[in-house]
């Protein structure tokens, strides 16, 4: 018989590449979708894959219990994936308390939820790399000492020492992933990458003649999030939970990002971008570097796609969306 998995976020960028992976095993995946006044536009990313059909979605939200409870109690899933989150860093600061309740509280709706209703089930949590925040070794493990900078990262480690806490509590199959940033055609276009390959598509095309970014000195370790989605489903196939870096050990900075992005179609971004303090933050992450080597030596984890493939998919296929949606 065929596994069952519920995903929340299932209509974020990860949410549609986990959908995607599970589909191809055979999976039936299910997911949770919060009501919006925009209806149309909420299953875009799933469309873009082309799984739409594919997935089952149920009306809810991570920040109400009772609607967990009883979808898990219904679909006894296999799996629970747990990736909705206010996940924008610099919204953050503009909305903490909701930051906290989604992105901290709502895990742990989560875990009672599956707790309570399906506590058989293997539970993952999209845990990240913000959580280092203002580092304290200069290649992050899973041994290095965490230290939010954001109510994002915040609310990211409570939520994290609440999952390795229902491990450790209730003997609950539940794995957290140390996800780096990871990008792709499907991440949200407030995200320097997607705002990066959307402005130099819009520049090529004659759109737009600038493109106004904030620090371009911040360094992150950039991979491509069908790979990462493959390892939030691998290690929910282990048969110990535990908590794994997902990385690629490069590092680039923004500006070395914009230069290779410009660079895909023969332009200098030297002409074209301008800094403006309004897209600083209230306090930076300055660079980011990761150490997956735990997930390629007990979950055979490694990524394909290199930062330079994935910079060039992106300005590709904004490319291909805006001549659609421009009619150029
Ligand atoms: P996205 O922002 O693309 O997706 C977030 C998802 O959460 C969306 O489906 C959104 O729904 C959903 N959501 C938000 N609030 C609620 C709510 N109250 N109830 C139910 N669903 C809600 O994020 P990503 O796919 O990029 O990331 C997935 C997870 O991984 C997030 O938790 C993120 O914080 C974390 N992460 C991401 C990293 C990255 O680089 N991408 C790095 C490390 C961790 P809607 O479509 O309705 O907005
Ligand atoms: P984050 O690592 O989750 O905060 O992902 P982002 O893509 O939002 O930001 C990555 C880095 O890019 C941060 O250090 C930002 O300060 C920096 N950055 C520079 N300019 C911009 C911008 O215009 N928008 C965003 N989102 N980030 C920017």
């Amino acid at each position: 018989m065929s596994k069952t998995a519920f995903i929340t976020g299932i209509t974020g960028q990860d949410g549609a590449y986990l959908a995607q992976h599970l589909i191809a095993q055979g999976y039936a995946v299910h997911g949770l979708l919060r009501r919006s006044a925009s209806a149309d536009g909420m299953t875009s990313r799933l469309k873009w894959l082309g799984i739409a059909d594919q997935v089952t979605l149920h009306d809810g939200n991570l920040t109400d219990l009772s609607s967990l409870i009883r979808l898990l109690t219904d679909l006894q899933p296999d799996e629970v994936y747990n990736l909705a989150a206010q996940s924008f860093v610099k919204s953050s600061w503009q909305q903490p308390l909701l930051t906290g309740t989604v992105t901290g509280l709502g895990a742990v709706n989560a875990l009672e939820a599956v707790r309570i209703a399906c506590p058989k089930a293997r539970f993952y949590q999209a845990s990240s790399s913000e959580m280092y925040g203002l580092i304290q070794q200069r290649i992050q493990s899973e041994t290095t000492p965490f230290y939010p900078r954001s109510p994002y990262a915040a609310a990211k480690l409570y939520a994290h020492w609440m999952t390795i806490n229902y491990r450790e509590s209730f003997g609950m199959h539940a794995s957290c992933g140390i996800l780096f940033n990871h990008e792709s055609p499907l991440r949200g276009i407030e995200f320097v990458t997607r705002k990066i390959t959307d402005g130099v598509a819009r520049i090529k095309l004659g759109l737009q003649t600038t493109l106004s970014l904030g620090n371009l000195d911040a360094k992150r370790d950039w991979g491509h999030a069908r790979d990462y989605t493959r390892a939030m489903w691998l290690m929910l196939q282990q048969d110990v939970p535990d908590d794994y870096v997902i990385a690629t050990g490069r590092t680039a900075s923004v500006r070395e990002f914009c230069e290779m992005a410009f660079a895909c179609v023969g332009l200098d971004m030297n002409q074209y971008v301008v800094t403006d303090p309004r897209h600083l933050r209230p306090a930076e992450v300055d660079y980011l570097q990761g150490d997956a080597a735990k997930a390629k030596r007990k979950l055979g984890w490694t990524f394909e796609t290199s930062l330079e493939q994935m910079i060039a998919e992106m300005v590709e296929a904004d490319l291909a969306r805006l001549k659609m949606t421009e009619r150029l």
